[in-house]
């Protein structure tokens, strides 16, 4: 029996504890906006939703949770699992690390002996991996993401024209990563392309639902639990859900393991998801940010889930 069988949460008590977590820390206001891409600095602070889906397809959800936004890193873990699908672990291994840098996600640095990137939930990881999306030039290659984020999601989506030019334009650490990669032949020579790429994987626009479907798909062997529709190969799970314990919450990720205890990534419009294998998917938004760039708001309310649904990985203490 799971967890979460066990503890007895009845299915309405789970809205509730989602509509308390709302209203406790809808008052709280720490954090600021991104502000380094221009178009993001005109969010609403305000915003906050919550939602979980079931690995069975059961949805809850609270606060503004049709809310469009940009989803940001969190794309990093969706293509990170097409790139293992067009490339296979062994291969992306040579080109991408699986260690945690301790670094801010928009760091410019290489790991020293093997020059490869630290790991594909920073920045520079990132765009090393999404240049090995595979396809026939820039249109092929991004129709093969959207056509991926389908799968995760249940529907079309698309890319936030004024995110994506705004990010383009300002994205010169971004562009730093690259050339650096560049330099030790670690990505090939069409940089602009793979940055463009890049910045359109991070300005597809989802809401809160949609965060919590994609969770919950890989909470689900890669199946995405209300179209039935396998998105990824179950094997690549393990990988993408490692990477995602160990890294996916940038300088802040050994805490985050320490006392939230489930898979998770953050992206800078304020989204992160979490991943309880088996059992469900979280989504949280809100768009006010800590110093490291994850949502203020979004950990409290993972750390407080994590505890009252006793969903830490290692809690013996409930199994
Ligand atoms: N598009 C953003 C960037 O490259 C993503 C960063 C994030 O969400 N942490 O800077």
């Amino acid at each position: 029996m799971s967890k979460l069988e066990n503890s007895e949460i009845l299915q309405p008590a789970l809205l509730d504890i989602l509509k308390e977590l709302h209203s406790q820390y809808k008052s709280l206001k720490e954090g600021v906006v991104a502000n380094y891409i221009p178009e993001l600095a005109k969010v609403n602070p305000d915003l906050f939703s919550i939602c979980i889906v079931t690995t069975d397809g059961q949805i809850y959800e609270v606060g503004d949770f049709q809310q469009l936004f940009t989803i940001q890193s969190i794309s990093k873990v969706f293509v990170y699992g097409q790139a293992l699908a067009d490339h296979g672990r062994d291969y992306l291994l040579t080109r991408v690390g699986v260690e945690p840098t301790g670094d801010a996600f928009n760091a410019i640095i290489l790991d020293e002996q093997s020059k490869r990137p630290y790991n594909p939930m920073v920045n520079a990881g990132a765009i090393a991996t999404t240049s090995l999306i595979k396809g026939k030039g820039a249109t092929e290659r991004l129709n093969r993401l959207l056509e991926m984020y389908r799968r995760y999601i249940g529907k079309d989506i698309f890319v936030d024209i004024s995110v994506f030019t705004s990010e383009r334009s300002t994205g010169h650490r971004n562009r730093a990563n690259a050339h650096l990669m560049l330099n030790f032949g670690m990505i090939d020579q069409n940089i602009e392309e793979s940055l463009d790429l890049y910045f359109q994987q991070c300005s597809v626009m989802v809401n809160c639902r949609d965060l919590a479907v994609m969770a919950a798909t890989l909470a689900n062997k890669g199946i995405n639990p209300i179209t039935q529709e396998q998105a990824v190969d179950t094997c690549y799970i393990k990988d993408i859900l490692s990477v995602m314990y160990t890294c996916g919450m940038y300088n802040f990720a050994g805490e985050w393991a320490y006392k939230v205890g489930i898979p998770a990534k953050s992206g800078v419009s304020g989204g992160i998801i979490a991943v309880v294998p088996g059992q469900m998917g979280i989504g949280v938004f809100s768009p006010l940010l800590d110093t490291r760039g994850n949502s203020v708001r979004g950990v409290k309310v993972c750390e407080e889930l994590s505890q009252r649904l006793g969903l830490h990985l290692f809690d013996c203490a409930l199994s």
